[in-house]
């Protein structure tokens, strides 16, 4: 299980100073409809605004 999590994302209610995500836990999903074969064809589901 990751601990720490880190992420870039500071417009979501979950982020945190040094780009620590605070979220009890995270959802990522993949966002191409074919198996992700990159980070970059994947998003977290978690993300909320500020
Ligand atoms: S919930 Fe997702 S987008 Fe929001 S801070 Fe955590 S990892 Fe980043």
């Amino acid at each position: 299980m990751a601990k720490d999590v880190l992420c870039e994302v500071n417009s979501c209610v979950h982020w945190a100073e040094e780009n620590k995500c605070n979220a009890d836990s995270i959802y990522i999903v993949s966002h191409s409809s074919q198996e992700a074969s990159k980070s970059a064809e994947t998003d977290c589901k978690t993300f909320e605004v500020k």
